[in-house]
C-alpha cells in the first residue's frame, strides 16, 4: 500500500488508533499507539520521536532521541484490539543524519537484500520457516532460581502432559508421542485452527498445523515461504498471534528451544532458496537435484555454522536442545534424506521451484531478521568463494560410531563456545555493510553480560536437588 491507500485503508476499517510496532535487539516487538488525528501522510515522512535508550541492545543515554518511520506496506488492522488499531511495523531513524539506524535488526535485513542484489547472485531470498513452540497450561515461579520462571517438572527431569484436568480423562500423548493423534489426546486442534485463522487475517498465507512430537503439548505452525524481510515482519506476527491466542484461552507459550528436560525442544528449520529474474537459481542436476550454486551456498553455511549459531541459535536455552536424541541436529553435515543432518534437501517435490535447502539448526528464540540475514550472507559468501560443502552424509548419523563421526564437525556446545565462533568469523556478515562491526561487537558484549553470565553464576535449581544436603 502507497501512504494514501493507507489512509483510505485505516478509514474503511474505522480505525480509531495507530499502533507503531519495531523490535529490539534480540527481538521482541515493543509498540506504542497514538490517536488516527495524529496520523496522516506525512508520518511516514517525519516519523514519532521516541527514547531509544530505554530498548535492550540500543543507543547509549547521551544519544537515545530517535525516530519510528511507519512502512506503509506493512499496514493492517490488528486482529485482538477492542478499539479498532491500524497496527504499522516502522524502520527506525536517527533524527538528526535521517539515516536508518545500524541497530535495527529490520534494518539489517533490508541491507542482506540490497545485498544480494548487488552480488549480481539472485535478486530474492526466499525464507521458511516451521517455527515449533509449547503451549502449557500454567508457569511456576520457584523461588529457589532468584527470579525464574520454572516448569518444576522441567526441573525435575519428570516430563507433563502440559494439560491438567480434574478428574483425569486419559488420552494423554505417550512419551514422544504428539506427533500426531487425533483429538482427544490432541486437546489443541481448535487452540492452532485459531492461530491460523488469526495469521489469515493479517494477511499471511498458511500451509499446515499440527501437533509436535514432545508429549507437553508441542506445536507447529508453517507458514508459506515468503522473500526475506516480508518473512521476518510476519515472524513478529506469527509469535505475537499464537502469544495472544493461546492468552485468551487461558494458555502460555513459550518459543524457548528446550522449557522440558528429557523431551523435544523446540526447533525453527529455516527453508531457504534464492532467486533471480523469477528463476530458481538452487535446481539443477548434482546430488539431490541441487545446482552447483545450492551446493556451494550449503558449503557457505557449513563452513561458518558455529558462528551461525550465536544469530540462529542465540540463548543459552538454544543448546539444550542441540543434543543427540531430539530430532534436532548435532553434527554439521548435509544429507537429502537425513533428518539428524544440520542440513536436508527435502524431496517432496521434482519441481525445479520447489527446490531449496532446510538449515536445520536453528530454533525460534532468535530474531528473524538477524538469523535469516546471516543465513543468507553465508550462503553468498559460499556462492561466491565457490566453497565445497564435502560429501553428502547419508547414513543415519546418530547411529555411526565415534570412529565415523570423528570427522564430522558438531554445533557449539553452549551460547559462549557459539559467541567464541562468531568472535573470530564474523567477515562474512560484514560484507555490504550488512551487520556492522558495532553490530556484531554490540550482540556479543550483550549476550555474555546479560545472558551467558547471569546464567552461569546463578545457582540451579538442580544444584539444590543435588547438593543441598551434602
Ligand atoms: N523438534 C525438532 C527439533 O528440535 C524437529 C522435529 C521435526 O522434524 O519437525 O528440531
Ligand atoms: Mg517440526
Ligand atoms: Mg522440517
Amino acid at each position: 500500500m502507497t501512504p494514501k491507500e493507507v489512509l483510505a485503508y485505516a478509514k474503511e476499517n474505522g480505525a480509531q488508533m495507530v499502533d507503531f510496532r519495531f523490535l529490539d535487539f534480540p527481538g521482541i516487538w515493543q509498540h506504542f499507539t497514538v490517536p488516527i488525528s495524529e496520523f496522516d501522510e506525512s508520518s511516514f515522512e517525519d516519523g514519532y520521536g521516541f527514547d531509544g535508550s530505554s530498548i535492550r541492545g540500543w543507543a547509549p543515554i547521551n544519544a537515545s532521541d530517535m525516530l519510528v518511520v511507519p512502512d506503509p506496506t506493512t499496514a493492517v488492522m490488528d486482529p485482538f484490539f477492542k478499539v479498532p488499531t491500524l497496527t504499522v511495523i516502522c524502520n527506525i531513524v536517527d533524527p538528526v543524519t535521517k539515516e536508518k539506524y545500524s541497530r535495527d535488526p529490520r534494518h539489517i535485513a533490508q541491507k542482506a537484500e540490497e545485498y544480494l542484489k548487488f552480488t549480481g547472485i539472485g535478486d530474492t531470498a526466499y525464507i521458511g520457516p516451521e517455527a515449533e513452540f509449547f503451549i502449557f497450561d500454567d508457569i511456576r515461579y520457584d523461588s529457589s532460581a532468584h527470579f525464574g520462571y520454572y516448569f518444576v517438572d522441567s526441573v525435575e527431569g519428570i516430563w507433563n502432559t502440559g494439560r491438567e484436568e480434574n478428574p483425569n480423562l486419559g488420552y494423554k500423548p505417550r512419551h514422544k508421542e504428539g506427533y500426531f493423534p487425533v483429538p482427544p489426546t490432541d486437546s489443541q486442534q481448535d487452540l492452532r485452527t485459531e492461530m491460523v485463522l488469526m495469521m489469515q487475517k493479517v494477511g499471511i498465507a498458511v500451509e499446515c498445523q499440527h501437533h509436535e512430537v514432545a508429549t507437553a503439548g508441542q506445536a507447529e505452525i508453517d507458514m508459506r515461504f515468503a522473500p526475506l524481510v516480508k518473512m521476518g515482519d510476519q515472524l513478529m506476527w506469527f509469535k505475537y498471534i499464537i502469544k495472544n491466542v493461546a492468552r485468551n484461552h487461558g494458555k502460555t507459550v513459550t518459543f524457548m528451544p528446550k522449557p522440558i528436560y528429557g523431551d523435544n525442544g523446540s526447533g525453527m528449520h529455516t527453508h531457504l532458496s534464492i532467486w533471480k529474474d523469477g528463476q530458481p537459481l538452487f535446481a539443477g542436476d548434482k546430488y539431490a537435484g541441487l545446482s552447483d550454486t545450492a551446493l556451494y551456498a550449503v558449503g557457505g553455511i557449513l563452513k561458518h555454522a558455529a558462528a551461525l549459531c550465536a544469530i540462529t541459535n542465540p540463548t543459552t536455552n538454544s543448546y539444550k536442545r542441540l543434543v543427540p536424541g531430539y530430532e534436532a541436529p548435532v553434527n554439521l553435515a548435509y544429507s537429502s534424506r537425513n533428518r539428524s543432518a544440520s542440513i536436508r534437501i527435502p524431496m517432496y517435490s521434482a519441481s525445479p521451484k520447489a527446490k531449496r535447502i532446510e538449515v536445520r539448526f536453528p530454533d525460534p528464540s532468535c530474531n528473524g531478521y538477524l538469523a535469516f540475514s546471516a543465513l543468507l550472507m553465508a550462503a553468498l559468501d559460499g556462492i561466491e568463494n565457490r566453497i565445497d560443502p564435502g560429501e553428502p552424509l547419508d547414513k543415519d548419523i546418530y547411529s555411526l560410531s565415534p570412529e565415523e563421526l570423528a570427522d564430522v564437525p558438531s554445533t557449539p556446545g553452549s551460547l559462549e563456545e557459539a559467541l567464541k565462533a562468531l568472535e573470530a568469523d564474523h567477515e562474512f556478515l560484514l560484507k555490504g555493510d550488512v551487520f556492522t562491526q558495532d553490530v556484531i561487537e554490540t550482540w556479543i558484549e550483550y549476550k555474555r553480560s546479560r545472558e551467558v553470565d547471569p546464567v552461569r553464576l546463578r545457582p540451579h535449581p538442580y544444584e539444590f536437588m543435588l547438593y543441598y544436603d551434602i
